[in-house]
């Protein structure tokens, strides 16, 4: 679905740019839904085209973040079915700072379809978000559209790989070897026909056989450890040492940015982060990402379980700004928000600022906070007012009714 009005260009001027790497004041010259031109010296506008004129001022400016691990059909129904949770809206990624997200089905693969996961991809993408997913779920057999992992990733646009399969965890099919190895050669095989990712997104619960099933797994096969992409790592601080030893080995492991209490056997994803590029693994091998739209269960100052929440893509950026908080440089963290996911993942012209990467690019201010936000060269987020929302997402106006009587 095309905007209905045609976009102008924007030129960007006096953006201080972390592309991710810090590459300095540029000028940007945005059309078409992609960067067109950039450089440190001043770009006219063409001639006779309508462009609107930003200055940044030295602004930071970044790509858009890409959310590796999404509920976007919502999550939960661990707790009946009144848990099951609805679909986020378009303005709860966008204003977060996520252009990007990779869907997928958690506990309920039973319930919920992959049919059903497309669909919502697909919405997002009339939307203007990057969307792409997993067939399966947390479950053997997987849930697929086409009938086998390798139809679906080699078929279905949006699918470029296989998950959440769970493993050490009492919600998992407790998978055995050999069917982690069968799962894992379709994903390959399919990625190798169809340029996409072929991953096996995996799901760590909190059993003590943590990533036990994927080392043992490269041990006794030919299939390439990318392949193997386990998430939730910093849940536990011993299962992170060991997402530290695989990465090393090969895996890009992914960090959850859920909230962590004092005194949990568990790293919040800010000092997951910091523990990482502080260790001797390799810095391109790990993400951050967020569960959003995924159940979280919260616990008071006893420790008692006080109610579920729900995961949202904003805590991408407030991990970011926890890591800036630390003392972190911004070009040290960012790839794992952003190039590091799209170098996984195989999407070209995401999670980089290079000209003929697609616009999806975040402004932040001397405060750390978001003041713009671009998705695919259209601002949905401007000097912190929100300009472009879902379909059914109103804007916020003084002089909307918001009685619903109509
Ligand atoms: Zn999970």
């Amino acid at each position: 679905m095309a905007p209905s009005n045609p976009q102008p260009m924007i030129l960007l001027r006096n953006a201080e740019v972390f592309a991710p790497q810090a590459i300095g004041r540029q000028n940007l010259l945005i059309g078409g839904g992609r960067v067109l031109g950039m450089s440190t010296a001043a770009i006219d506008s063409p001639l006779g085209i309508d462009v609107e004129e930003v200055d940044l001022h030295g602004q930071r400016l970044l790509p858009g973040f890409i959310d590796g691990h999404v509920h976007v059909t919502g999550g939960g129904g661990e707790g009946g079915f009144a848990t099951r949770i609805s679909p986020l809206p378009l303005s709860r990624y966008t204003h977060g700072g996520v252009t990007s997200v990779i869907g997928l089905l958690g506990t309920d693969d039973c319930a919920r379809s992959t049919r059903e996961l497309v669909a919502n991809l697909l919405a997002l993408r009339e939307q203007g978000l990057g969307a792409w997913g997993y067939c399966g779920g947390y479950h053997l057999p997987p849930t697929t559209l086409t009938g086998s992992v390798r139809g679906d990733i080699a078929f279905i646009d949006p699918l470029i790989g296989v998950g959440e399969l769970a493993i050490s965890d009492h919600r998992s099919s407790q998978p055995t070897l050999d069917e982690l190895l069968r799962i894992a050669s379709e994903a390959h095989v399919a990625g190798l026909m169809s340029g996409k990712a072929g991953i096996v997104h995996l799901h760590l619960g909190d059993g003590e056989r943590g990533l036990d099933l994927v080392r043992r797994a490269l041990a006794q096969s030919e299939i390439p450890a990318r392949v193997f992409n386990p998430t939730h790592i910093n849940r536990r601080r011993a299962l992170f040492d060991e997402a530290l030893e695989l990465a090393t080995q090969g895996c890009h492991v992914d960090i959850t940015a859920f909230p962590v209490e004092d005194g949990e056997d568990a790293w919040s994803a800010a000092d997951a982060l910091q523990r990482y590029l502080d260790s001797a693994a390799p810095k391109q091998r790990i993400t951050i990402s967020s569960d959003a739209g995924g159940c979280l269960p919260c616990f008071d100052s006893e420790g008692q379980l006080s109610h579920m929440d729900v995961g949202t893509p904003g805590a991408l950026l407030a991990t970011l700004v926890e890591l800036l908080d630390h003392g972190l440089l911004l070009d040290q963290v960012l790839p794992a928000f952003t190039s590091n996911v799209a170098a996984l993942l195989r999407l070209p012209r995401k999670g980089v600022i290079e000209v003929g990467g697609d616009a999806d690019l975040l402004v932040l201010d001397d405060a750390n906070g978001l003041s713009d936000v671009l998705l695919g060269g259209d601002w949905h987020l401007r000097e912190g007012k929100s300009l472009r929302r879902g379909v059914f997402e109103p804007l916020p106006s003084p002089t909307h009714s918001q009685d619903g009587s109509h």
